[in-house]
């Protein structure tokens, strides 16, 4: 299944309101920049070396859920830094490879999308409805007009951060985020995944590829009320107005979706009509399949809201609408609760880093949501922790990108998301995600140790980021 040329209606802008889920506290400050490099255990293995490499490809995974460039066709839109070649789209090339007797698919890709966009009037006047509009296009609205189809990257009107200027993409992407780059990157995804046997926190930057090439983030943004470490924003949320119309956007070049894209939906072909195919893999070996779990059902998320609201609530604070507690353990509800920082109440505003201002209702922040086990239990299509199953079919253990619908037929992300906030599987030590500390780096402003990649703050236009803050420029 190759890069087709489909005419792909956008995810619709989402709406703000988190429908249906939960959320879970943590203790305070572990969860910010938690890099998944140190809490893996699988230290048993250096793969520095002794690798086999069997060139020939792909004989046993099921290679075909890749989405492979088999015509060297490369973006209109978005060029090598600094030149007008264009980059190179979706995947390169997937091999299979025997490192230290486990068997891997080895995934070469750009990250690079080549997604085809077309919008319907309803989704142009979302567009032109932001908060912001008047500044987040050049001319007040976007350029791109109903039922005309426009590619990846192309400018529809959107006042792009400078840096695209020297790798194309401006005017397709909000500003704040920076322009996607070519990272032509290789990923090993274990072909026989294992369970962890320890607790795997998912972390900041690329945990996975999507079957085009790009990265699979996770909730996190990087950001926390008042940089507290606790309070921490989700990026599906408060992010909101800082993604394309696919739901992607770049942090140090790297192109990602942190919630279900629905541009990568049609790309695979997902009508909703059946169990979803696979969106992507994470970097545990285990696939991220798409939101449905059988004809006009969706896959749930188990992870429920804390209920501030009710004062003798045993997941609030006490105080109606107060945040000034966190659960004890976000796995566990039953652990209870712990004093932390204050946080915004449910009524209160939040202004993020690009400048929107949103309502701190619950579901705001990672600490909202707990993992509720009575809903796993409740039927096959309820999710684990880590937001996957074993249902029974033919597919095994898998993850599932979740999201809900209203009776419109409004989709809006669900938390987790995507996987998480820990992986079900065993992190090897050729994963992405423990590559991530020599491939991303910190010359690139990633974080020392780990390697995870924040989301470039988004500022205003008299401030400019610096690593997790806007400061004034001077
Ligand atoms: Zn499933
Ligand atoms: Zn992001």
């Amino acid at each position: 299944m190759n890069f087709k040329k489909i005419l792909i209606p956008p995810l619709l802008v989402l709406p703000l309101i988190l429908t249906g889920c939960g959320s879970s506290s943590s203790d305070s400050t572990e969860t910010t920049e938690e890099t998944v490099a140190d809490t893996s255990t699988d230290a048993s293995t250096d793969t520095s070396t002794d690798t086999t490499t069997d060139t020939s490809t792909d004989a046993t995974t099921d290679s075909s859920v890749w989405i492979i460039n088999t015509t060297d066709e490369v973006s209109e839109n978005l060029y090598e830094s600094g030149t007008n070649q264009g980059s190179r789209v979706n995947v390169q090339s997937v091999e299979t490879e025997t490192v230290e007797d486990l068997e891997y698919s080895v995934v070469s890709a750009t990250g690079i999308a080549n997604y085809q966009v077309t919008l319907s009037q309803d989704e142009i006047d979302t567009l032109n409805a932001r908060p912001k509009a008047a500044t987040d296009f050049l001319s007040g609205a976007t350029t791109a007009e109903a039922d005309v189809a426009f590619e990846f990257g192309e400018d529809i009107g959107f006042n792009s951060n400078n840096d695209c200027e020297t790798t194309g993409g401006a005017g397709y992407w909000p500003p704040g985020p920076v322009c996607p780059e070519n990272l032509s990157r290789t990923g090993y995804f274990p072909n026989s995944p294992e369970p962890a046997t320890d607790d795997v926190e998912s972390g900041l930057g690329a945990m996975g590829y999507w079957v085009n090439g790009t990265s699979v983030y996770q909730w996190g943004d990087g950001q926390s009320y008042n940089n507290e470490g606790v309070w921490q924003t989700l990026a599906p949320v408060a992010e909101v107005y800082d993604v394309d119309v696919c739901g992607g956007h770049a942090a140090n070049g790297d192109y990602h979706h942190h919630f279900s894209s629905d541009c990568l939906g049609k790309m695979v072909n997902d009508e909703g009509t059946d169990h979803s195919p696979i969106y992507g893999y994470a970097a545990d070996g285990y696939a991220i399949y798409g939101p449905w779990y059988s004809n006009g059902v969706l896959a749930k998320s188990s992870w429920a809201m804390r209920d501030y609201d009710d004062a003798s609530s045993t997941t609030g604070c006490g105080t109606v609408g107060v945040r000034d507690c966190v659960l004890v353990d976000e796995f566990d509800v039953a652990a209870g609760v712990v004093a932390s920082a204050d946080g915004p109440t449910t009524t209160d505003e939040y202004r993020s880093l690009s400048g929107n201002i949103f309502i701190a209702s619950t579901g705001f922040f990672y600490e909202d949501f707990y993992w509720d086990s009575a809903l796993t239990s409740l039927a096959s299509e309820y999710l684990d922790q880590f937001n996957g199953h074993d249902s029974g079919d033919d597919l095994g253990y898998h993850y599932h990108v979740t999201i809900t619908q209203n009776d419109d037929g409004v989709q809006t992300p669900a938390f987790p998301y995507t996987i998480g906030p820990r992986f079900y599987g065993k992190l090897q030590d050729n994963s992405i995600v423990s590559n991530m500390a020599t491939v991303g780096g910190a010359p690139d402003g990633g974080v020392p140790g780990g390697g995870e990649l924040p989301d470039l703050p988004l500022c205003e236009a008299d401030q400019e980021p610096e690593i997790g803050v806007c400061i004034p420029v001077i």
